[in-house]
Parts: C-alpha cells; sequence; structure tokens
C-alpha cells in the first residue's frame, strides 16, 4: 500500500454478474494548472475527488474562454499575437 492511499477512502462497486471489488479513491483531485507556463492557476479551486462534495462548476474555474485551462497572462500574450497574426495575414 501507498502511504498516500492509507487514509483514502474506499468504495465498494459491484459489476454485472462478478463480485463486488474495493477500489480506492484518491482525496484530492489537483489544482489546474496553466497548459503554457504550467504555473499553478490561481482562481482553480481543488475538487474533491470522492462524489460526497462536489462544488459548482463556475465555482471550479473561471468562466472565461480557456478558464481554468490558460492563465490570464498566456492568454493575453496568446490573443495579441494571434490579432496581430491575422493583421498581416489580411495584407
Ligand atoms: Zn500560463
Amino acid at each position: 500500500m501507498k502511504p498516500s492511499e492509507r487514509f483514502a477512502k474506499k468504495v465498494w462497486r459491484k459489476p454485472p454478474k462478478k463480485d463486488s471489488k474495493g477500489h480506492k479513491v484518491p482525496n484530492k483531485s489537483g489544482v489546474g494548472k496553466c497548459a503554457i507556463c504550467k504555473q499553478q492557476i490561481s482562481s482553480s479551486k481543488s475538487k474533491l475527488a470522492r462524489r460526497n462534495f462536489s462544488p459548482a462548476k463556475s465555482t471550479i474555474r473561471t468562466n472565461r474562454p480557456y478558464g481554468g485551462y490558460i492563465c490570464t497572462k498566456c492568454l493575453k500574450v496568446q490573443a495579441i499575437e494571434q490579432t496581430r497574426a491575422l493583421a498581416v495575414a489580411e495584407k
């Protein structure tokens, strides 16, 4: 047993026509990280992997394009670069 799994919650699931089997559920799923700079997104909230507490989707990540996937700094840089590329292509 891994030390991280010591206090993990165990759930029992019974597949059809088979005996029930215990599965370890991780205590927490991680906080969101930026896909570009790999830094932790401050607005993202760690969600409990257990189903007994599931917060609202809007509280887990921000409600904007690429929210919870790319941080604001990287999104700003990307938006500026892509609009400049579009302007060059139109000329
Ligand atoms: Zn970033």
